[in-house]
């Protein structure tokens, strides 16, 4: 039975605090079923959401939808207030800026510090120099890397790597932090760490949307939980729970 704690999403929100809507969202690779199938989701600014469901569930279909990455097939994509089946491709960089984003992999430029792997997604917005000497520090001091600045992503452990990952995606200070499967290569000590971490940045105002497979995460954290199945969403739901396999 559910508890009563958990509450049912069936109003849609609107207004301004509305910071990702879909509507009927479709997308069909060129090769088998649609891997998403008229997807509904609102999400309200500052709001910290768990994307639970099996493999193949289309789970990172979704983030990459909201990236940019990939365009719908069908259906209407807003990310803070940009109509994503029609932004035009010089205004993509500008609209990313706005955008974090952490996965499994952590994606670190091998040749490069900690401290450079997180200064260059500043320069790459040009942020000046001087502002990078500030920004950059304190970044990695929230993750708990302050004395690891000369290290290269070789040097560090997993969870180490990801909170470099962390910075860097927080850096530019996004409204959005995306995470695809972030603790799916850590231990439990280090994926509690980055899910705290996420905690944190959530409390500070940032919009959080991690997609995870960590069933006592989910279950502890006792956050909104959206769980897909086969391109679906067949849950949404406030302090929302890890549903079985056979949901
Ligand atoms: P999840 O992240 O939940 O595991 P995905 O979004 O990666 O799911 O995949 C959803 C479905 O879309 C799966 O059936 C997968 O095989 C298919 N798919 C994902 N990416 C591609 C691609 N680039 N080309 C064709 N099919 C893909
Ligand atoms: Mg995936």
């Amino acid at each position: 039975m559910r508890s009563e704690s958990r509450k049912r999403r069936k109003t849609k929100p609107s207004g301004d605090d509305v910071i990702i809507s879909l509507e009927n969202v479709s997308k069909a690779y060129s090769t088998g079923a649609p891997a998403l199938n008229g997807v509904d989701l609102h999400i309200k600014r500052g709001e910290f959401v768990f994307v639970v469901g099996d493999s193949g569930s289309g789970k990172s279909t979704l983030i990459r939808l909201l990236l940019r990455e990939l365009v719908a097939t069908s259906g209407y994509i807003n990310v803070m207030g940009y109509d994503l089946s029609r932004i035009r491709h010089r205004k993509i960089p500008k609209f990313r800026r706005n955008l974090g984003i952490v996965f499994q992999d952590f994606r670190l430029l091998k040749e490069l510090t900690v401290y450079d792997n997180v200064a260059f997604a500043q320069r790459v917005i040009q942020v000046s120099g001087k502002e990078i000497r500030r920004n950059v520090p304190s970044i990695l001091a929230t993750v708990g890397l302050a004395g690891k600045y000369k290290a290269k992503p070789r040097q560090l452990s997993g969870g180490e790597q990801q909170r470099v990952a962390l910075a860097r995606a927080l850096v530019n200070r996004p409204s959005i932090l995306l995470a695809d499967e972030p603790t799916g290569n850590l231990d439990p000590k280090n994926s509690w760490e980055i899910m705290k971490l996420m905690e944190k940045i959530n409390e500070n105002g940032t919009t959080v949307i991690i997609v995870t497979h960590n069933r006592e995460i989910v279950n502890t954290m006792q956050k909104r939980v959206v769980t897909m199945k086969r391109g679906v969403i067949v849950s949404d739901e406030e302090r929302g729970v890890y549903l079985d396999e056979d949901y």
